[in-house]
């Protein structure tokens, strides 16, 4: 009997995944399959920490599997090749692949799926990462939105397929199992002990998914609307890296909050609000798609011409968390340890970075690239363009963050920087987000020396802002 391969990739999970359901549902032997193309064949390879998170994750994919009496076969390679040795070796005459969205991504399947067509095998793929896909979503005049609001009204409008259910069945097992190589092999983990903090933050994987997803439904979401601002309190989900890497469905989320109430009117604020914040990551991933240069440029073409500053010790004060702005610093430390940071601390640093450093946007991107356990090519591209004003529906430049303001705002105790910040643990609250206002005695009190254990600020608040009006004014028109 024929087998099929269902090939993952940023689907990691076996309940709700369309893919598989099809290959199930065809009655042949199931080969699940995990291919990680050569590092340097790929131009957005996954950073350190999203390697840390995908190493956990095919391991709780390949339990999952062991439990259903199946295997997760692992090949390194570039994935044409892979398929074609993998269809020569075993009795595979189809493919199952759930879509991808990111243009390297397009590229490739698009490729595989006209060469394995005209070589005779079956090649099927599906939806199974978004809640629509993008070219089902556009304006009356047949154009793709990039505006959120007219964007998230049309998709609300429509209805989100139910999540698809997996009975607790073995999967069939082909004649022979092809060799694998083994998860330790693809070497994901770093070599230096930098991840001993994701330990502690994360669970990886199917398990891990689903008990963030239930946590939060339980109490979180209620309060999401109003404490999902402060950095310092769970106010949001986490589910962010797990979104990623596929380990739960969208459309399980997005029933998960419907069946809590009879009919969606009765939706309460915490739940519209963050079912939005879902529609954010759908549109991020539709704005990718239809404008597939936005991850290296910006969308808005003016900004191409703007005058950005190549200032590798600010942009090394910024990555170390040594800027002397404490949300700044307090934030980037935490990326640092935890592989996250808090979405209203990723607009501060993003804001910091492009506004009183003028260090580019894509600069900025890259380093989130490599430190986040959740990096995602369209969120990453869209949260980058948004807070520099060169994106979609973005925030207009001159808008600029001060840290300090943000810090009030958004950490009135200062619990936050303190968390993150230990050698500003003894400050008072007054001058938590301001050490440098501080009068000297409060200062020696708390054994803080400013610009020896803690730095003085990089750049000065009006300064920089002046100053990026100024360049802003060149790009402008
Ligand atoms: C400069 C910058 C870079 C960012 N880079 C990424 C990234 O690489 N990967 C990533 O997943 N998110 C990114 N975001 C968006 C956002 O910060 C994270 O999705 C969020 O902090 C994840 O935490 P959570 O799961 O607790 O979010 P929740 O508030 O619980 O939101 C639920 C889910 O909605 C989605 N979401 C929430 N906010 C956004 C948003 N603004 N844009 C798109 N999707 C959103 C995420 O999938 C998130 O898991 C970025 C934002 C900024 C400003």
């Amino acid at each position: 009997m024929t087998a099929a391969i269902v090939w993952f990739r940023n689907d990691l999970r076996l309940h709700d995944n369309p893919a598989l359901d099809a290959a199930l549902s065809s009655g042949q032997p199931v080969i699940p399959v995990f291919i990680r193309p050569p590092h340097d064949t790929q131009k957005w390879s996954p950073g350190a920490a999203s390697r840390w998170w995908l190493h956990h994750s095919l391991t709780s994919l390949a339990a999952e599997l062991n439990r259903r009496q199946s295997r997760l076969i692992i090949r390194t390679g570039s994935p044409h090749d892979v398929l074609h040795q993998l269809l020569a070796e075993t009795d595979a005459d189809s493919i199952y692949w759930n879509r991808r969205y990111e243009p390297d991504g397009i590229a490739t399947d698009t490729t595989i799926k006209r060469q394995l067509h005209s070589d005779g095998y079956t090649v099927e793929s599906f939806s199974g990462n978004l809640l629509f896909e993008p070219w089902t979503v556009e304006t009356k005049q047949g154009k793709p939105y990039q505006v959120f609001t007219p964007f998230w009204k049309a998709c609300q409008s429509r209805s989100v397929a139910d999540p698809i259910e997996l009975d607790d069945m073995e999967f069939p097992a082909p004649r022979n199992w092809p060799l694998s190589e083994t998860i330790d092999s693809l070497k994901l983990l770093p070599r230096i002990t930098w991840d001993a903090g994701f330990y502690d933050r994360w669970r990886p994987g199917r398990q891990g998914a689903m008990q963030a997803l239930a946590t939060f439904l339980e109490t979180t979401i209620a309060g999401y609307h109003e404490r999902r601002d402060f950095p310092a309190i769970t106010g949001t989900s986490s589910l962010s890296p797990h979104l990623h890497f596929g380990e739960i469905g969208l459309c399980e989320i997005w029933h998960a909050v419907h069946e809590r109430h009879k009919t969606p009117a009765t939706l309460t604020q915490g739940e519209i609000t963050f079912l939005a914040e879902l529609g954010w990551r759908e549109f991020a991933h539709h704005v990718l798609y239809h404008f597939p240069q936005i991850s290296e440029k910006p969308l808005r073409e003016k900004f191409l011409k703007f005058p950005w500053v190549n200032d590798a010790e600010r942009f090394r004060a910024w990555k170390a968390g040594r800027t002397g702005y404490p949300i700044v610093d307090a934030g980037m430390r935490e990326l640092w340890t935890t592989g996250w940071m808090h979405n209203r601390v990723r607009m501060i640093v993003g804001s910091f970075l492009t506004k009183h450093l003028l260090i580019s946007w894509q600069q900025g991107a890259r380093w989130f690239w490599e430190t986040l356990v959740d990096a995602d090519l369209a969120n990453n591209t869209l949260g980058w363009q948004w807070i520099s004003g060169c994106g979609p529906d973005a925030a207009p430049y001159f808008r600029i963050f001060n840290p300090v303001t943000q810090g009030e705002k958004f950490d009135p105790e200062g619990e936050y920087v303190k968390r993150w910040i230990p050698e500003l643990r003894s400050l008072p609250t007054k001058w938590i987000h301001h050490p440098w206002n501080a009068p000297q005695e409060v200062l020696a009190a708390s054994d803080v020396s400013l610009g020896e254990s803690y730095p003085l600020p990089i750049v000065d608040h009006r300064e920089a802002r002046a100053r990026a009006l100024a360049a802003f004014a060149e790009v402008k028109g």
